[in-house]
């Protein structure tokens, strides 16, 4: 087990990311050893690391005398080429394995959407669960319906009690130690040397378990709420651990139907199947496109965009509040929750027409669980519309009123969520208008966006014009925002 300093410069990286997956590694190696195995593990400050997976290899093929050289398949794309050109390499004979952490292959996403025009979530979803058995009764969904969406997506009550959250404290000095002898580059802060992640089994099932008896209930309910009072609220937070393959996608699903069994009574079958449908559903079928779309996926920059992140991105100093709790937060904790990313720091960077290769570079930094094949598909999909609708059907934006329905933010803002042209109104407002209009060739014909230019059609002309101008004033001042 290597760490090396080639995964430290593609992009920067989250402090608490850099040391939850040394960590992880770490307590997996000594886990190894207390079962038999032989494990060799090379510290990325260790004298001679050079750093380099390629290096590192040959070098323990040649010292430990290796006759055959097997791996499983990677996550990235990056790793894959780099792996199997390592491969042709070699002089002795190498193997592929497939992956076991996944519940659908990369051929079988492949058959499933062979000569279909587009690569639909639900039916892909409806596949899974098909295939899996996973909340059905023989053929046909258990509750008789396939998505309770409608159910859910609440803003919060005023008067709202925090969740508690299990007190994981990983103290890591030694790990940080490391990361600073080698000099590796980072974001993002990490206090008192402890990261509150999980960083072996048994710490990754403890937030499971809590999350399925405790979180789960009102999952779905709140699944898009934002405040400024809690960076988690009913989340999971296991996106880390899936990732890091601490669990395995089906435990963590059976842990969640073995709770709602145990308890229908508390736990709603929306809340259920909402939580269902983003591990069988959403996180396997963004895997299947990443592999069914990399490498060209990586390039794709649909709206033609050039802009540069704005330097608050890394910061969080900004007055638009909304962006300053999702920066900040995620600076400190490493996460945001999915409707942060979306409908704020995405929705921002979609409205503004930042490049895609910036946003990715943002996303895959900051976060505790980005990794290309879900972060890149998430970004440049889902949330900037850079695939031109591969992953999604339309882009996924809104004006301030989406963000006021779902959040406190709009309440200790300096802007007005109401109106869009003062010197103070919402910069998401004209925003929105502006950039509907600066790329209504490519997005008129698109069904469900037409009644959008039907509605701006119908604005006064000198409406139209002060919202434009607006937009144009806000985008050459887009530091100072
Ligand atoms: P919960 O809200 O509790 O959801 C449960 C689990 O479902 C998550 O742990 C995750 O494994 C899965 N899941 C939910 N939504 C998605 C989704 N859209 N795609 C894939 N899996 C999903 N997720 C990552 O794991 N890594 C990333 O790098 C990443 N980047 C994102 C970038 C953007 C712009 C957006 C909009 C979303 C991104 N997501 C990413 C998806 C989602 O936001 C995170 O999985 C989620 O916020 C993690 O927190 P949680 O574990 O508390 O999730
Ligand atoms: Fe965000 Fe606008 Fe609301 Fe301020 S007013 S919090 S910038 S949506």
């Amino acid at each position: 087990m290597l760490e090396l300093n080639q995964e430290s410069f593609y992009v920067t990286h989250h402090i608490q990311k850099i040391a939850a997956f040394f960590a992880a590694m770490e307590n997996f190696a000594e886990k190894l050893r207390a079962d038999g195995h032989q494990v060799i593990y090379k510290h990325v400050d260790a004298p001679g690391n050079t750093g380099s997976l390629n290096e590192e290899l040959s070098k323990i093929i040649v010292s430990e005398d290796i006759g055959c050289f097997e791996y499983q398949q990677p996550d990235e794309y990056r790793l894959e080429k780099q792996l199997s050109e390592f491969c042709t390499s070699l002089s002795i004979p190498s193997k592929v394995f497939d992956t076991e952490h996944f519940l659908c292959g990369r051929d079988e996403f492949t058959a499933h959407f062979a000569g279909k025009k587009t690569y639909l979530m639900e039916s892909f979803y409806r596949m899974m669960r098909r295939k899996t058995g996973i909340l059905m009764l023989g053929d046909e969904p258990l509750g008789g319906k396939w998505n309770f969406d409608h159910e859910n997506r609440s803003k919060l009550p005023s008067k709202y009690h925090l969740p508690q959250i299990p007190n994981i404290v990983n103290a890591i000095s030694q790990v940080l130690e490391r990361i600073q002898n080698a000099n590796l580059p980072s974001i993002g802060s990490i206090h008192n040397s402890a990261i509150a992640w999980p960083i072996n089994r048994a710490q990754a099932l403890q937030i499971l378990q809590h999350f399925a008896h405790n979180l789960l209930p009102n999952f779905g309910t709140f699944q898009d709420a934002m405040t400024e009072k809690d960076a988690f609220l009913y989340h999971s937070r296991l996106s880390f651990a899936l990732n890091a393959k601490l669990l395995h996608p089906l435990e963590v699903i059976n842990t969640c139907i073995e709770a709602w069994i145990e308890n229908p009574e508390r736990i709603a079958l929306n809340q259920l199947e909402g939580f269902v449908r983003q591990i069988l559903g959403w996180r396997e079928y963004m895997r299947g496109i990443y592999w069914s779309q990399m490498p060209k996926y990586a390039h794709l920059n649909f709206f033609e965009v050039e802009r540069k992140l704005p330097d608050w991105f890394w910061t969080g100093k900004t007055k638009m509040n909304c962006l300053h709790h999702a920066i900040d937060q995620s600076l400190e904790h490493a996460y945001a929750h999915h409707i942060q990313r979306l409908m704020v720091t995405g929705n921002f960077m979609l409205l503004a027409g930042i490049h895609p290769d910036e946003a990715d570079r943002w996303y895959l930094g900051i976060y505790i669980d980005a990794i290309e094949w879900v972060e890149i598909t998430n970004t440049r999909g889902m949330s900037q519309f850079a695939d031109g609708g591969i992953v999604g059907s339309k882009p996924y934006c809104s004006s301030a009123a989406y963000i006021q329905k779902m959040s406190d933010y709009c309440a200790g803002c300096p802007y007005d969520s109401k109106t869009k042209t003062e010197a103070n109104s919402c910069p998401f407002n004209s925003l929105y208008w502006h950039f509907h209009v600066r790329n209504r060739e490519k997005l008129e014909r698109n069904p469900r966006i037409g009644m959008m230019y039907k509605t701006w059609d119908k604005m006064q002309p000198d409406v139209q014009q002060a919202v434009l101008r607006k937009g144009d004033s806000l985008l050459q001042n887009i530091e100072n925002l």
